[in-house]
């Protein structure tokens, strides 16, 4: 029996787009750590929560063989691992537990920018050069289509002009890499962002309630991150129509105010973001003294 480990580890990029938001989200959970000389290794001091800082290639595999608990990485890593083990008729022990709004792309096939794309029946018998093999063959399963999958581990756009594949599966954000080498996003297997991925076997107790409290701490994170409170005062009869501008808003308190009894101070929690236009609409709706305060921590 192994000695029971009662310190939380979570698995973080160590280079790479990942990393430095990943360890801002994490610190705005509280947490902070002292960090090793080697730089693998971050040991947690306000809380008993450490880092491994590693390839995001390898995180789904640390939290699968239990040597952490939890990881961070782009969704399209942990569906790859769980396509893989999914067309091998093997469970997978690991999973997303929360979608964390950061590292955001999609995974798509990009073709030659002189095709013309009739849909994707195209890629029937074609090469696809890729580095997610998984999705794309569950993918391709799904729609009956034969198609050959060139795995790369790196550069898969400049695959077609090389001559090693027609086509390319991979990731994309703005567009411009796959543009550079003259190629055009013309379906998407996927979206992705970075998420928190945890096991699927129960933990000790003491992993469990650090888990717990984890959770909690970051689902307020991420619900206040784009909300902003608002407070303006208007005549009562104002509201329903103040109201309908603020349709990601939270029901409002009111507030009385004295000596102006058809006045009211109202303050509410807007999800959205709130423009100088959203102001100015508030305002010509019979809003005054309108102010937008940041929110710093909530706990529901
Ligand atoms: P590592 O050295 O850790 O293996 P990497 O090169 O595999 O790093 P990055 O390029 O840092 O990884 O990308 C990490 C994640 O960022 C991707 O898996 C993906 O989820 C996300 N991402 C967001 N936009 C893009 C993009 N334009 N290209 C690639 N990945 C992107
Ligand atoms: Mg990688």
């Amino acid at each position: 029996q192994p000695p029971v480990r009662d310190r939380l580890r979570i698995a973080i990029q160590k280079n790479g787009r990942l990393s430095e938001p990943a360890r801002a989200l994490l610190s705005s959970c509280g947490l902070s750590w002292r960090e090793s000389p080697d730089r693998l290794f971050c040991y947690g001091e306000t809380a008993p929560v450490d880092l491994l800082l590693v390839r995001d290639d390898d995180i789904p595999g640390l939290i699968t063989s239990g040597v952490c608990d939890l990881g961070i990485v782009g969704r399209n890593v942990l569906l790859e691992e769980v396509s893989l083990a999914d067309l091998e008729g093997q469970p997978y022990n690991a999973k997303e537990l929360r979608a964390l709004g950061f590292g955001g792309c999609r995974l798509a096939i990009a073709v030659p920018q002189a095709w013309t794309w009739t849909g994707i029946e195209d890629l029937r018998g074609r090469r696809i050069a890729t580095s997610y093999p998984g999705i794309l063959q569950r993918w391709l399963d799904d729609a009956g289509i034969d198609a050959t999958t060139v795995q790369l581990s790196g550069s898969v756009e400049i695959a077609p002009r090389l001559g090693q594949a027609d086509v390319v599966c991979d990731l994309v954000s703005s567009g411009a890499t796959l543009a550079a080498n003259q190629l055009t996003p013309v379906m998407d297997l996927m979206t992705s962002e970075a998420v928190l991925v945890g096991t699927t076997q129960p933990l000790d107790p003491a992993r469990a309630a650090l888990l717990d409290m984890l959770l909690r701490r970051l689902d307020g994170v991420l619900k206040i991150r784009d909300s902003k409170l608002l407070m303006f005062r208007a005549a009562r009869t104002a509201l329903p129509e103040l109201m309908s501008l603020l349709p990601d808003a939270e029901s409002p308190t009111v507030l009385g105010v004295i000596e102006d009894d058809d006045a009211v101070s109202l303050q509410t929690l807007c999800h959205g973001v709130v423009t100088w236009q959203r102001l100015e609409a508030l305002q010509r709706a019979g809003a005054r003294g309108l102010m937008v305060l940041p929110v710093e921590r909530m706990l529901a």
